[in-house]
């Protein structure tokens, strides 16, 4: 099929990426003309596994890039829309990009095609889609809008794309959602076709939910801490139960991310201007930011007055395997540290160049031993893989003082203990030794 991708971000250029390696041809369209440039050089802009291999080998085959909109439209029969929908002031969705893409679609519509919303959009943005192509688009033209939501992670978003558990296809017309299911048939994944209002809250509703998984385990974590029980064995507990399960309770520094936080605030924005007052979400929002205050009472619990003391910090992005900054539990905790008058040697694997813009004030070294030299206390906030594999001895021979507080629960307390550490994780109650 022929496909143009607009937004060429963590969802379309993987989007596009791989519908390329499928055998499709494929333009990704962006305004960022550095992003594109970048591109057709086969230089790829995030950290993605998998990702540049595959844009490597189907590069000026099947793969294009342009800033040209209107051409890229004009040569597909689908055009995916993937901009970004940032959150508003008030936490509701900014729709701007969608609409201004919308408007791009209409100029230079040529003949029928499907235009599929793949960004997360406020429910009932496929009717204003459609609106917009109808009053700016030339009138013997005929479309169809779908929605395709997309629930791709980072960091292992090539896979995901490439099994989904699910593909979900809202649209009006039956023979446009046939049609784009057959772009998905060789995933061979399930396909839930269903209208277009559904379709886009099947999106928010699974982000809230698995959102309201992380603060609701945060919370029991938090309360093991208090009454002495150890969270991780209360997971375990809970996960054999298959009504529960075991995936998405991981307690530690809370949600974060481009999805997760803009999605649930986004809903309850979507609730309140149709009437409705969510109670719960508000609450997993609020717990969520808690967490960090939690972690840092922890330290200071920990590690005394942090004011003069040297602190490393091990891992900046949102979660492992991205150089993803955005609402990052590193973005609030780093300058409250910095704040309170510690001085912080930082490492990360992937995100330092992102983060050099984002934090001022503080060390950025090259590996997570040069971070920990010298220091009073070593503060894990992302669980890279790397960390797993810590030499503790050298570790121990190179900070002032062996206290690791590990927002991740990554380590054993126990094992900690007797490698000489002083070891707080997030609700590991007393089985944290000293
Ligand atoms: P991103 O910020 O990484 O990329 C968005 C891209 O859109 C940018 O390159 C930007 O330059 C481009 N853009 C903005 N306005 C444009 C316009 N008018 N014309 C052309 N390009 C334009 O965003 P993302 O993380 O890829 O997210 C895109 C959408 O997908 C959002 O709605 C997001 O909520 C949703 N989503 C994201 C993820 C995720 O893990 N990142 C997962 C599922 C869904």
């Amino acid at each position: 099929m022929k496909i143009a991708v607009v937004g060429t971000g963590y969802v379309g250029l993987v989007t596009g990426s791989c519908f390329a390696d499928l055998g499709n041809q494929v333009t990704c369209v962006d305004v960022d003309r550095r992003k594109i440039a970048e591109l057709k050089r086969g230089i790829c802009p995030i950290f993605e596994p998998g990702l540049e291999e595959i844009i490597r080998r189907n590069r000026n085959q099947r793969l294009f890039f342009t800033t040209d909109l209107a051409k890229a439209v004009q040569n597909s029969d689908l055009v995916f829309i993937a901009v970004s929908t940032p959150p508003g002031k008030k936490g509701e969705v900014d729709i701007t990009n969608v609409k201004a893409v919308a408007r791009g679609i209409a100029k230079s519509i040529n003949r029928y095609k499907i235009i599929i919303n793949k960004s997360t959009v406020p429910i009932g943005m496929g009717d204003i889609v459609t609106q917009i192509i109808i009053k700016h688009g030339p009138k013997d033209v005929s479309f169809d809008v779908v929605s395709n939501p997309e629930f791709l992670r980072e960091g292992s978003a090539v896979a995901d794309l490439l099994r989904p558990e699910r593909v979900v296809i809202g649209a009006t017309r039956r023979n446009a959602a046939q049609k784009v299911a057959e772009l998905y048939k060789p995933l061979r994944s399930p396909v839930l076709i269903t209208d277009l209002k559904s379709a886009e809250m099947i999106k928010y509703a699974s982000n809230a939910f698995l959102a309201t998984k992380i603060s609701f385990i945060n919370e029991i974590a938090d309360l093991c801490d208090k009454v002495g029980a150890d969270v991780l064995q209360v997971t375990k507990g809970m996960s054999y139960d298959s009504r529960i399960g075991g995936q998405f309770l991981n307690p530690g520094l809370g949600f974060g991310g481009s999805c997760f936080p803009k999605d649930v605030s986004a809903l309850v924005q979507i609730g309140k201007s149709s009437g409705f007052k969510f109670r719960i979400l508000p609450e997993v929002l609020a717990i969520n930011q808690g967490q960090r205050r939690f972690f840092l009472e922890t330290v200071r619990k920990t590690v005394g007055k942090v004011r003069g003391k040297t602190l490393a910090v091990w891992g900046l992005s949102f979660k492992p395997n991205t150089d993803d900054m955005r609402e990052a539990p590193s973005l609030t905790i780093l300058p409250a540290l910095t704040a309170a008058g510690a001085r912080l040697r930082v490492y990360d694997p992937v995100s330092i160049p992102k983060a050099k813009a984002l934090f001022k004030k503080v060390k950025f070294c090259k590996t997570p031993y040069e971070a920990a030299q010298g220091a009073d206390a070593v503060l894990l906030l992302t669980e890279w893989n790397e960390f797993k594999q810590v030499d503790f001895q050298k570790l121990k021979s190179m900070v002032r003082q062996p206290i690791l507080v590990d927002g991740r629960n990554m380590y054993d307390p126990q094992e900690m203990a007797e490698r000489g550490f002083v070891y707080r994780g997030m609700g590991r109650g007393e089985v944290a030794t000293f």
